[in-house]
């Protein structure tokens, strides 16, 4: 390892995700992205997590055997100052592969999932990697609803009626603040940026069966009391900016996590002084100076206040740091 005015230089660092199996998974992970797993499917990749139970693996052999808590653990610098401003770790970042529908549910902000379920609420962001033909989301409601309209139309199963249905393509992405009602529907695979927090009060889930025969909970009444019945938010439209050739759209930035889009075409330098910084390749691939391939898929992470140089022919990254 160099030292360098007391700073260690830290090669860019491999992640391997948890994986996870739900009912609405498919293969296009493990088939298109390059992701392993014991399941025939995977619905999400925790690909940069320090959840309890499902965090992300350290994929380098100067950390062999670290998870990325145990990273946090043994070296805090990697972070960034502003990681100290936050009482929880606040960001955790998926990839998802909708094969069928994700129930229709709402996320609580952290003041109402705090008091009531001792952890941090939910503000996402959606990045859509991949759409098959006519996919599409359900993205807040059409209109706007009072509570008992919506109650109402939960029960008999006509909720999907008051969605905002959204046709989506490669490249859109969603800002998703908590009390937005949403789901994910199938034919898409997405990148999600996300609150460090697993409260989810599932709103429809189509009368769908497990392989036990069991339906899943529903969880409507804390649903509606979490849950903004006006119309949807904006759409995300952002503006796109070159940056010595590079094209740099700023996504989403909340307070939670800032996650940005970078079209390479030659070489990036990326520098953080005081965050972290995740990188994911969405397209092509690129190559690091330390000589680290990064392909379509793959996740790296890379400590703050260091330089890294990225170079591809053609690549499209997503950058998410604090
Ligand atoms: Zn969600």
């Amino acid at each position: 390892m160099e030292q360098e005015g007391g700073l260690m230089n830290v090669k860019p660092i491999k992640l391997l995700p948890a994986t996870k199996d739900y009912i609405w998974g498919g293969t296009k992970l493990k088939k298109l992205w390059g992701k392993r797993a014991d399941t025939p499917t995977i619905a999400e990749c925790w690909e940069f997590s320090v959840y309890p139970g499902s965090a992300s693996v350290v994929d380098d052999a100067m950390f062999k055997g670290y998870t990325l808590d145990k990273l946090l653990e043994k070296h805090p610098e990697f972070f960034g100052e502003k990681l100290k401003n936050y009482k929880k770790f606040p960001v955790l970042i998926k990839l998802l592969d909708a094969s069928g529908d994700l129930s229709v549910q709402v996320h609580p902000s952290d003041e109402y999932a705090l008091e009531h379920e001792g952890e941090l609420g939910k503000t996402e962001m959606w990045y859509i990697l991949d759409a098959d033909e006519g996919a599409y989301i359900y993205y807040g409601f059409n209109r706007g609803y009072t509570r008992e309209e919506v109650a109402s139309a939960a029960a008999n199963g006509s909720i999907t009626e008051l969605l905002n249905k959204v046709f989506v393509k490669k490249g859109d992405c969603f800002a998703v603040p908590a009390g937005t009602v949403h789901a994910l529907c199938r034919g898409v695979t997405v990148y999600e940026a996300q609150e460090n927090s697993n409260v989810t009060y599932r709103v429809w889930d189509y009368r769908r069966k497990d392989k036990n025969g069991r339906e899943r909970e529903l969880h409507l009444d804390k649903a509606l009391e979490v849950m903004d019945t006006g119309p949807a938010p904006m759409e995300q439209s952002a503006n796109a900016r070159t940056v010595n050739g590079n094209t740099v759209r700023k996504l989403v930035k909340t307070e939670y996590f800032n996650v940005k889009e970078v079209r390479i075409t030659g070489e990036y330098l990326m520098y953080s002084p005081d965050s972290f910084q995740v990188v994911t390749v969405a397209d092509g691939s690129a190559v690091f100076d330390s000589g680290a391939v990064a392909g379509k898929g793959d996740t790296y992470f890379l400590p703050a206040g260091q330089m890294y140089k990225l170079t591809a022919e053609s690549a499209v990254i997503l950058v998410t740091s604090l």
